[in-house]
């Protein structure tokens, strides 16, 4: 770090400290991801993670997985890196609405050790969708930045936004159903990458809910001549399949 650049950091450190989300305690690491050691430390440990799909996640029930028994998966592998308990949905509202960006930090931990598998894949670009307009005023920055720039550099490769939102909708507020129903024709390849895609994709996004939008966007990338589609995303539901 060039020492003007260490300065400055020094300064917007000094007049815009971070502190703690949850408990407004500033220290050394509320400083670096907006969340103090004692909160940090005080958090459940991670979940084991054995009795998931090897696809999507899901916890497996019997032998098979019901969620990619019940539709068509476009994309080989996921991988989340919390799962969405009551702190993970705490932190992505404060990154999602009230424009703490920083606090995507808290879920670059341990990213290098889970995704180390894909280390070898040699992705053509890591891809991301760009919030609507709307959203895009109340949030400048992209939700996941920090993942996708740390990835960037790690992988030797650019991020791009290939998909062009063709319906004003939003996901939330939908029902299960119409979500699947509402996600096929909600995007669609910019003319750009039509036919021009080769090799294989890293998708990454914040939230795997239901995972109508991740896997339609999968879709249009093999569509458009992607060879294979891996997710990353910040957190995952628990239960991706419905109980109605
Ligand atoms: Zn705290
Ligand atoms: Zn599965």
């Amino acid at each position: 770090m060039g020492i003007l650049k260490f300065y400055f950091s020094f300064l917007i450190d000094f007049f815009f400290p971070i502190s703690c989300v949850f408990c407004e305690r500033l220290d050394i690491l509320s400083r670096k991801i907006g969340i103090c050691k004692k909160c940090y430390h005080g958090f459940p440990k991670e979940a084991e993670e054995n009795g998931l799909c090897e696809i999507c996640k899901t916890p497996l029930s019997e032998e098979t997985c019901d969620y990619c028994n019940s539709r068509n998966i476009f994309f080989s592998e996921l991988i989340f890196l919390r799962l969405r308990e009551k702190i993970e949905k705490e932190l992505i509202q404060n990154i999602k609405f009230h424009n703490k960006p920083y606090l995507s930090l808290y879920f670059r931990i341990g990213l290098r050790k889970k995704i180390r598998n894909w280390r070898k894949k040699q992705y053509q670009a890591i891809v991301y969708i760009s919030s609507n307009k709307k959203t895009l005023k109340k949030r400048p920055i992209h939700p996941c930045k920090h993942i996708i720039d740390y990835l960037t550099k790690l992988f030797g490769i650019r991020a791009i936004n290939p998909f062009q939102k063709v319906s004003s909708q939003l996901q939330s507020g939908k029902s299960y159903r119409d979500r699947f129903v509402h996600a096929a024709s909600a995007f669609q390849i910019r003319k750009k990458y039509e036919n021009k895609l080769k090799g294989k994709y890293l998708l990454v996004d914040d939230v795997f809910t239901t995972g109508a939008t991740i896997n339609e966007l999968a879709k249009i990338l093999l569509m458009n001549g992607s060879e294979s589609v891996d997710v990353l995303v910040m957190t995952k539901g628990k239960q991706t399949t419905s109980n109605h």
